[in-house]
């Protein structure tokens, strides 16, 4: 059987993309390499507890709002379980010994900044004023009537977040407090660019959510929902080569032998991972080059922990704690320099949490001598390195969760080599291509590309996260159905 679309990797992005276009008829196979569907959305269980791989939580989902209009296009709304996080403090940001409760809905959120910087209103006012104008400068984040273009350019492309922050401000507090949820986007000072800080900053003051079924309710919701159609996801279908012919994707070789075909192919991988599998001549060496010399964004270092039963309140907010005010991931001396901490929420949860994750960002390098390796084969030296790690994370959460070791039961680990060899992402990058405000057209990609059945999607597009990544998907779906036809059901009432 040839398919209309067969979609490699059965992540966020390469979910949608089949629901949608399965929803209009077209006949979808997704194709993914491990034996469970979701690839960051995945969540996993540990002692009876259930974790969320990359989905703690997200944004905008109040009705109306920008992410409530994507999940109803992918026929997630209503299928999944919301709930908000605190209005008045949905994040906490400690730095040091002081802590600013930081809370939900653009207005509250001004005015809790102006009640703790009262002489910084004017910058605080030209803050939140710019964060509104990028995000209108984005149709596809904004979703205004007048819409006519779907462009990624904005003026905002070429600035940089954190020169942006300081020329509104001096007041070193301020300035990293308005920095303070880089961890949801892996801000580097003088590299991140200000349209990556300001959507997703504006777009979590909006609001926040988490999601009681987890990732892998979503996940499970868009398979169902692909089936449903008609479609099919295989699990255990790793791609291991294109055959290419006169610009055309003519074959896809799966790692058990079996061969499929379809008249287009939507590529959810890093296009660092696509290219080894693709001919030689498949890309002009110029757009190779390229994505070779992409910078990806910094990985995540992630401790898991069980907890004894009624022993730790849930907490409805999440908590960013640096030790200094130096809060952008470039500036860091010494490790960790900060986390985010909080409890999780699953179907379980009561008054009382079961379980706790403390995260904090690593570099590849610092786990790279164990790149030859493979999931529960690495040695007892990286074992070792793990455990360190870990007690040193946990002595950090100690100080703002205090009891939280007393309080544990088992703890598990995640380096940048298990989201590698999870989730696929290069070199275990948590958001994928950094976005260089330097160069802002050099780490976009389209999702067209010189193959013409081949198109991309995912994270490494245009934004990662839950709304980033529904918003590729709209692209690369847009190429099939039609921009104007999509954005009309997109906004649909
Ligand atoms: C630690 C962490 C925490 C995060 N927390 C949040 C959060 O709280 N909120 C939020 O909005 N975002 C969060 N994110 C980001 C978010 O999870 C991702 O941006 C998003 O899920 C990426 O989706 P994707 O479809 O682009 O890629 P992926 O989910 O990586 O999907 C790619 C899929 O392709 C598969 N694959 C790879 N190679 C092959 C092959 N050769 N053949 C077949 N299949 C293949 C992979 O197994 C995977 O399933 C987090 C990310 C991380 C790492």
């Amino acid at each position: 059987m040839e398919y209309d679309v067969v979609i490699i990797g059965s992540g966020l992005s390469g979910l949608q993309c089949a629901h949608l276009l399965s929803q209009e008829g077209m006949s979808v196979c997704v194709l993914e390499k491990n034996d469970r569907i979701g690839g960051m959305m995945q969540s996993f269980v540990r002692d009876g507890v259930v974790f969320n791989t990359g989905l703690n939580y997200t944004e905008s989902l109040g009705e109306g709002e920008v992410l409530d209009k994507y999940f109803n296009l992918f026929g997630i709304k209503g299928n999944i379980t919301l709930k908000q996080l605190d209005l008045n403090q949905s994040e906490l940001v400690s730095i040091g010994d002081k802590e600013f409760a930081l809370p939900q809905g653009v207005e509250n959120y001004t005015a809790a900044l102006m009640q703790y910087f009262p002489s910084e209103v004017k910058g605080i006012k030209q803050y939140m004023d710019v964060l509104h104008k990028v995000c209108h400068s984005f149709p596809l984040y904004d979703l205004h009537p007048d819409t006519n273009t779907f462009t990624t350019e904005s003026p905002y492309t070429a600035q940089s977040a954190s020169a942006f922050i300081n020329s509104i401000t001096s007041n070193r507090d301020l300035q990293a407090v308005l920095g303070g949820i880089n961890i949801l986007y892996a801000g580097q000072q003088d590299v991140t660019a200000l349209y990556t800080h300001a959507l997703i900053n504006y777009s979590f003051i909006k609001s926040s959510w988490r999601i009681k079924e987890g990732g892998s309710g979503i996940a499970n919701v868009l398979a169902n929902g692909v089936k449903a159609n008609g479609g099919a996801v295989i699990r255990k279908a790793e791609v291991i080569k294109l055959d290419v012919d006169k610009g055309q994707i003519t074959s896809i070789h799966l790692k058990n032998g079996e061969q499929l075909k379809g008249k287009n192919v939507i590529s959810s991988l890093h296009p660092k991972t696509l290219l080894p599998l693709l001919p030689d001549d498949a890309f002009k060496k110029v757009f190779k080059k390229r994505i070779q010399n992409q910078e990806d964004s910094i990985g995540m270092f992630s401790v898991y922990i069980t907890l004894k039963k009624k022993a730790i309140k849930y907490q409805n907010y999440n908590h960013h704690y640096f030790r200094s005010d130096e809060v952008w991931t470039t500036n860091h001396q010494q490790w960790p320099q900060n986390c985010l901490l909080y409890t999780v929420y699953n179907h379980q949860t009561t008054d009382y949490a079961n379980g706790v994750c403390i995260i904090a960002y690593m570099k590849y390098s610092e786990v790279s001598q164990w790149a030859n390796t493979s999931i529960e084969n690495r040695g007892d030296d990286y074992l070792a390195f793990k455990q360190e790690k870990a007690e040193q994370l946990i002595n950090m959460a100690e100080q703002k969760m205090p009891g939280l070791k007393s309080h544990m039961v088992s703890y598990y680990t995640s380096t940048p080599l298990t989201y590698r060899d999870y989730t696929g992402s290069y070199n275990g990058s948590a958001y994928g291509v950094v976005k260089d405000y330097k160069n802002p057209m050099y780490s976009i990609i389209t999702p067209q590309s010189r193959i013409k059945n081949l198109l991309f999607t995912g994270q490494n597009l245009n934004m990662h996260g839950i709304l980033g990544v529904s918003i590729s998907s709209f692209f690369t779906c847009a190429h099939f159905l039609g921009e104007k036809y999509l954005y009309k059901k997109l906004t649909k009432e």
